[in-house]
């Protein structure tokens, strides 16, 4: 049966007379029906990815890549007077994630089955995701993100499993996304889920009554922990989580017939940050259920767990009370207690090792580097934090089982599927080994000095940026000039990834406009990311970015040559139209402090030219493009450590002493800006940044501030701006998941 013949059917109308709706429905039947003549990826060996995220972004496009079948299916809908993109746009996109961390996730599924590794993810089925995020009166409200519904990517299946927290039993439910591969490899995603979820429990916003477990146990991802009651629910998500993820693995080592005891030949388990941390007390007790004793099972689980650390940020590293943890998972306490005493007779010396710390917390963290095999950081200057400093107690008695895997991201999703117009130009400029062998882009440096492809290379973004402006206009409101240059700052809100920087910039320009000293080229701003519902701070930076593009882009004289953005609910689908149309990557960071990133590895890929500080993989970025490829700023990380170690910065210092830094940070408060916005909020904000900055903004302001005018001003050069951008290109190769995952592969997990 042809594809034509196939969709026909399933529509029971001819493509031309079908919705997009319906077309979009027969398109993902269709595609399950291709996966399914896939087998399933194979193995002696099989690898869990448990998390609590995966970005998974909208899958139908990246499978009809992944299949084969993209071009044939945009032809044939073409031929019909349908657009592909459109259908694409009728799926909600799944909302299983925050942020990098999840991203990530999903980036190594698509690798693991484009490998044909044996391995597939566990997590949970979230009925409201994060949280969508709405702009009202420049603030962000959060509500619920209904992403469920009947035509979504999940199945449903009859697999469940008890799972018991103290004196209650609930019966878990799991449903399965398939992960198909680039070319090859198909492997599943297991989503955690319970039958008995009340949708109707969520009132106003995205609150709700947190005590009623069974029915608001998987309601979202990340509740509000900022009372007791949602720090337990945490842990009731977690348990439930890596109880299931537990019984799955014994369920299917059993069905093999493998030995548990030779599990570790068997089975690996990565644990993507703390929170799957429970996997190892909870595999324990199941295997001393099994008849193995506790000495054994636990050697058994190290043998088998490999944690992945995301963040030295304090207070993103997970402890729970003991008292919080008796009154969930009361069968662990035993298994856990005994863990420390391990830990305790082995290092008796150093209490900074204890599982179970002097307050009697738990420290998620140190349960993994104890009892797995392998710890490993993100990006080589984040691994070398932990090893020298966040982590030197363990690194000195575990220095065999640290190592460094780098991030990467799938290039069939960021290049191909968002950028096609660009990926053809490779192809057609070097064939299509690099779809194959990421690496292979580094031929593309052979066209360096060629004005044809350089001119060309200019044009793809051009029509980029074009694209990116049309759907602006439609979904943000604003009108953005395609001939500015696009500075892009999308991720999530944080202090540290330092937003309000950018801000406190964008009030410099305007205040130099205002005096008649205009940019080399009209600049566009565009911000995107959420922040956390209970996060003061990163809101107020929300407000200040939104209350500056209604002043600005408002402006006659100011708006001809500075335009602000701030995209409303920045997610994948987002992302995918953004990134293409970057000019310059905003990658600002305080030192040390973004273990990674990999929207920066996104970025380079399609052509952007990163503007930023010398941290996580922005590093390893500049080794690769070289330091006339980058414009890099601010203080390096030993600097920033040693400033936190001595308390050495001081804001109200930098305040008084620079006139500019001054005028940019009063503004906040200036009648301009409170005419707009919130009175408390922007002085708030104004008042942390002259008295606390945490994270260093004002530090680095007038360094970034310089360096950005640079990069402005360069950009004028059209023929060194598109060499620098085809070095970026040609050097991303090393930024690809197949990499990082052939790594994973090669050092933890051995699949092969
Ligand atoms: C890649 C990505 C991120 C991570 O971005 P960073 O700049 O690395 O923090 C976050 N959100 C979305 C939607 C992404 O695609």
């Amino acid at each position: 049966m042809t594809l034509e013949e196939s969709l026909t059917g399933k529509l029971g109308k001819n493509i031309a007379s079908a919705s997009d709706a319906e077309l979009y429905r027969a398109l993902l039947a269709y595609v399950k029906e291709k996966t399914n003549e896939r087998p399933l990826t194979t193995g002696n060996k099989k690898l869990y990815y448990i998390s609590a995220e995966f970005l998974i972004g909208r899958q139908l496009g990246k499978n009809l890549i992944n299949l084969g079948i993209y071009k044939e299916v945009n032809e044939l809908l073409e031929k019909n007077g349908k657009s592909l993109a459109k259908v694409a746009d009728e799926e909600m996109e799944p909302s299983l994630g925050n942020g990098g961390l999840g991203r990530l996730a999903a980036c190594f599924l698509d690798s693991i089955a484009t490998l044909d590794l044996n391995g597939d993810g566990v997590g949970l089925r979230y009925h409201f995701g994060l949280f969508k995020q709405e702009f009202r009166n420049h603030k962000q409200y959060e509500v619920p993100d209904r992403w469920l519904s009947e035509d979504c990517c999940l199945t449903k299946t009859d697999v469940c499993f008890p799972v018991t927290f103290g004196k209650t039993t609930v019966m878990s439910r799991m449903y399965d996304l398939d992960v198909v591969g680039f070319k090859k490899g198909h492997t599943k995603l297991h989503l955690f889920d319970l039958d008995t979820i009340d949708e109707n429990l969520v009132k106003e916003g995205i609150s709700f009554d947190k005590t009623q477990i069974e029915k608001n146990l998987t309601l979202f991802l990340y509740p509000d922990d900022s009372d007791k009651d949602g720090q337990l629910l945490r842990i009731y998500q977690q348990y439930f989580m890596v109880s299931n993820a537990a019984q799955l693995i014994i369920k299917e080592q059993k069905e093999l017939g493998h030995d548990l005891r030779r599990m570790a030949d068997h089975v690996a388990i990565q644990i993507n940050d703390t929170h799957p941390s429970l996997v190892i007390p909870e595999l324990i007790r199941l295997l001393i259920k099994e008849g193995i004793s506790f000495r054994d099972a636990a050697g058994i689980v190290t043998g088998v767990c490999a944690y992945t650390n995301h963040t030295i940020l304090a207070e993103a590293l997970e402890k729970w009370p003991m008292s919080y943890l008796n009154k969930v998972v009361p069968h662990l306490m035993p298994i856990i207690g005994g863990l420390d005493f391990g830990v305790v007779c082995a290092y008796h010396d150093n209490h900074n090792l204890n599982i179970i710390d002097g307050e009697g917390k738990v420290h998620m963290a140190r349960l993994d580097m104890h009892y797995s095999h392998s710890v490993n950081g993100v990006a080589a200057l984040h691994t070398k934090i932990l090893k020298h400093q966040e982590l030197r107690p363990f690194f000195e008695n575990y220095a065999e089982k640290f190592n460094n895997k780098t991030n990467g991201i799938t290039f069939r999703r960021w290049l191909m599927l968002c950028n096609p117009e660009l990926a053809g130009m490779i192809t057609d400029l070097i064939g299509e080994d690099w779809m194959y062998n990421a690496a292979e882009l580094e031929r593309l440096m052979y066209f360096h000095n060629d004005e044809g492809v350089l001119r060309h290379l200019d044009e793809i973004k051009r029509h980029k940026k074009e694209e990116a402006a049309l759907f602006i206009k439609e979904k943000e409101g604003v009108d953005i000039d395609p001939e500015s240059v696009f500075c892009i700052h999308v991720k999530r809100m944080h202090e540290y990834k330092r937003q309000q920087m950018n801000a406190l910039n964008i009030i410099y320009e305007y205040m130099n406009i205002k005096n008649g000293n205009y940019p080399a080229r009209p600049i566009t701003v565009i911000f995107g990311g959420k922040a956390a519902p209970a996060y003061y701070m990163a809101k107020n930076v929300i407000h200040l970015i939104l209350c500056l593009q209604q002043l600005i882009n408002n402006d006659p004289v100011v708006s001809r040559y500075l335009k602000v953005v701030m995209l409303q609910n920045y997610n994948i689908s987002k992302a995918e139209v953004v990134i293409p149309a970057a000019d310059i990557s905003e990658q600002i960071s305080l030192a040390s402090k973004e273990a990674s990133g990999t929207g920066n590895m996104k970025f380079m890929l399609n052509g952007a030219v990163t503007l930023g500080t010398n941290d996580g993989a922005n590093v390893e970025i500049r080794d690769l493009v070289g330091i006339e490829n980058i414009y890099t700023f601010g203080k390096s990380s030993d600097e920033v450590i040693n400033l936190y170690n001595t308390n050495g910065y001081h804001a109200i210092d930098f305040y008084n002493r620079s006139e500019s830094i001054r005028s940019c940070v009063d503004f906040i408060t200036s009648d301009e800006l409170r005419r707009i916005g919130d009175d408390s909020m922007l002085r708030d904000l104004q008042d942390n940044l002259k008295n606390k900055d945490w994270f260093m903004t004002l530090l680095d302001l007038e360094h970034y501030s310089s360096v950005k005018e640079t990069a402005v001003f360069d950009y004028q050069n059209r023929a060194k701006w598109t060499r620098m951008m085809l070095v970026n290109v040609a050097r991303s190769g090393f930024f690809s998941s197949d990499r990082t995952i052939t790594e994973y592969d090669r050092d933890i997990w051995h699949l092969r």
